[in-house]
């Protein structure tokens, strides 16, 4: 990384908090656990991780930190979403629990638990080209998928079928499945030059 060393958090009421924290830390970020508005308040960026976004919905709004999420967002805070991350960045859900929010900030409608309960978890070889030429290896753990995107959403990767499994807008990130666990770090790089321009 140049200059100087960015401090980013990661969301850590519940998921795979460790897996982003390493692979941040391993990129030369400061990583801070957030659980609180003051933590949040401290970061320069904010990785929301995978894991169930029902749960996390419920325990940010427990912890005091939904408003105060949606005003880092609103004020163009840079923020990535792995998977249940990414259901809590989209502005629209489709087959959420009873009652289940999100943040909001991505103009997009996702579908929790897109691929059934038939297919729980598979892996395939993405070109994602705003990455490089290399294909990212993509791990879907009970993944969502983006149903529908508006017009300033940037569509970083796609299935062979064509359905949307990463997006970009403005500061935000979002991708239906988990960099952090197959050892794919360009995602959390993107993310960290994104803190490092804002
Ligand atoms: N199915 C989970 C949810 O609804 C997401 C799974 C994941 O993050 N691996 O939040």
């Amino acid at each position: 990384m140049s200059t100087h060393r960015p401090h980013v958090g990661v969301l850590a009421l519940q998921g795979d908090v460790r897996e982003h924290a390493r692979v941040l830390s391993g990129l030369g970020a400061e990583v801070s656990l957030v659980r609180r508005p003051v933590e949040l308040a401290a970061v320069d960026g904010l990785v929301v991780p995978g894991g169930e976004s029902s749960v996390i919905d419920k325990l940010s709004r427990a912890f005091g930190m939904r408003e105060p999420v949606r005003d880092a967002i609103a004020a163009g805070m840079p923020v990535y979403g792995t998977c249940a991350g990414m259901i809590l960045l989209a502005d629209r859900i489709t087959d959420g629990i009873e009652g289940q929010q999100t943040f909001g900030g991505l103009d997009v409608t996702v579908r929790r638990n897109a691929f059934g309960s038939q297919v729980d978890s598979f892996e395939t070889d993405l070109a994602v080209p705003a990455l490089g030429a290399e294909p990212v290896h993509a791990v879907f753990i009970r993944a969502p998928l983006v149903e529908e995107a508006g017009p300033g959403v940037e569509r970083l990767a796609q299935l062979d079928d064509g359905r949307i499994v990463a997006v970009r807008q403005g500061s935000l990130l979002a991708t239906a499945f988990h960099p952090e666990v197959s050892g794919e770090h360009r995602f959390h790089r993107l993310f960290l030059e994104t803190v490092q321009r804002a």
